[in-house]
């Protein structure tokens, strides 16, 4: 699960993580109190989606005055922002942070990942902050300083010094840094995260360490004991059907292509995907049903996968081991009465009592509910229907 920048500032300030002041807003008279509220004479207005390059896009504007605040709030709110994180369609800003203008001396990049190989959080830090890290880590992998945290030992100061020659801060920023990486990475491990990015992390031109940006991702299986971060979620930056899936006890995955796949277990899933992919086709999502694959469960997927109106064709692949065939057979017959499925649905049954299912749906002669004999033969005749091939 993500969260905002003012929520991932929230949690900065309470590990001691310093970063400016600033207030959220979700209308431009908000955004005016909130600047009087901060004192000062300058501001920067930022949209708050679940995405970076804001600035680039041109969600991050700094304001000199109360009436460019009202102005700049105005015209981010209810914009549609376009970064290259958020793909062409954008994001609509429902809300803006209003932060005190921090004097910028140098801007650097501080992160903390999950580095599934090594089994160990690693610390991400460059120098070239304020620009994608990723580019700079293609380009000039050099400049990137990782150190791996064994989670036993935690974070000491010999990393943090480390960090610091690596970066090369002078002897008097050494102690402020230090405790800045250590908080954060305390932040880290107590929150449960899977990954923190401090990109820009400043050196303010009086010398200290502040968090401007900030990006937290959690562990979506951790949540069950953060019901704080829980509370944090914006479901109106998660996709609609995902959402609605994992409700249903479904897990669903969004993606690009015309094949729709309803699968009973995540690596028959994965294992479906390949074959139409191999095959010349595109899954339009991932979708397990789970174990209990039945009327209602069977509905329910049909109901997600038809809300995606690039898919053409359904795959339902479903191994019946302890959930039998033919109650599988007759919950997709009960399920077609139930939603109003217009593309060609091929079925592959197979495991117990794969010949009753056959039958099953022969003898109850749905046009557009096509039998397959194996996956090979499925995920074919899925690609050809939603190529547009009779079958
Ligand atoms: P994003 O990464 O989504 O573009 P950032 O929060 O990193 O958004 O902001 C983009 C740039 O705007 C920063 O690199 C920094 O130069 C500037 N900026 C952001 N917040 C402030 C601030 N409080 N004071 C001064 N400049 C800021
Ligand atoms: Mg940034």
């Amino acid at each position: 699960m993500n969260i905002h920048e003012y929520q991932a500032k929230e949690i900065f300030k309470k590990y001691n993580v310093p970063t400016p002041n600033g207030y959220i807003a979700f209308s431009e008279e908000e955004a005016v109190q909130n600047a009087q509220k901060l004192g000062g004479n300058i501001w920067v207005v930022k949209a708050q989606i679940h995405a970076g390059g804001r600035g680039l896009g041109g969600g991050v504007k700094l304001a000199r005055s109360l009436a460019e605040v009202r102005t700049l709030a105005s015209e981010i709110l209810g914009m549609t922002l376009v970064t290259h994180q958020t793909g062409s369609a954008g994001k609509l800003v429902h809300k803006v942070y209003i932060e005190e203008g921090v004097d910028i001396a140098d801007e650097l990049y501080l992160g903390i990942a999950l580095d599934r190989a090594k089994e160990m959080p690693v610390i991400i830090a460059s120098r070239e902050g304020g620009m994608e890290i990723e580019k700079v880590a293609h380009t000039s992998p050099d400049k990137i300083i990782k150190i791996a945290i064994d989670p036993f030992i935690g974070f000491q100061p010999y990393h943090g010094r480390e960090l610091a020659f690596g970066l090369g801060l002078a002897k008097e920023e050494m102690s402020s840094f230090i405790q800045f990486a250590s908080n954060l990475y305390k932040a880290y491990i107590e929150k449960d995260a899977e990954l923190i990015e401090i990109n820009p992390l400043v050196k303010t031109k009086s010398g200290n360490f502040v968090a401007l940006d900030g990006k937290i991702g959690f562990d979506d299986n951790a949540l069950f004991r953060h019901p704080e971060i829980e509370a944090m979620r914006d479901l109106t930056e998660e996709n609609l059907a995902e959402r609605e899936a994992s409700q249903h006890g479904l897990s669903y995955v969004k993606l690009d292509g015309n094949v729709g796949c309803m699968v009973n277990g995540a690596g028959l899933a994965m294992g479906t995907m390949d074959t139409i992919n191999h095959l010349g086709g595109t899954p339009a999502n991932f979708l397990d049903v789970g174990g209990s694959a039945n009327a209602q469960t069977v509905a329910t997927g049909f109901k997600i996968i038809l809300k995606d109106h690039n898919v053409k064709s359904i795959f339902v692949n479903i191994f019946g081991g302890i959930v039998r065939c033919d109650r599988i057979a007759n919950g997709i017959l009960e399920a077609t009465k139930l939603v109003n499925v217009d593309v060609p649905v091929i079925v592959r049954l197979d495991g117990t009592n794969a010949v009753e299912a056959a039958e099953i749906l022969k003898n109850a002669n749905i046009k557009n509910i096509i039998i397959a004999t194996d996956l090979n033969d499925g995920a074919k005749k899925a690609v050809a229907a939603a190529n547009g091939d009779i079958l």
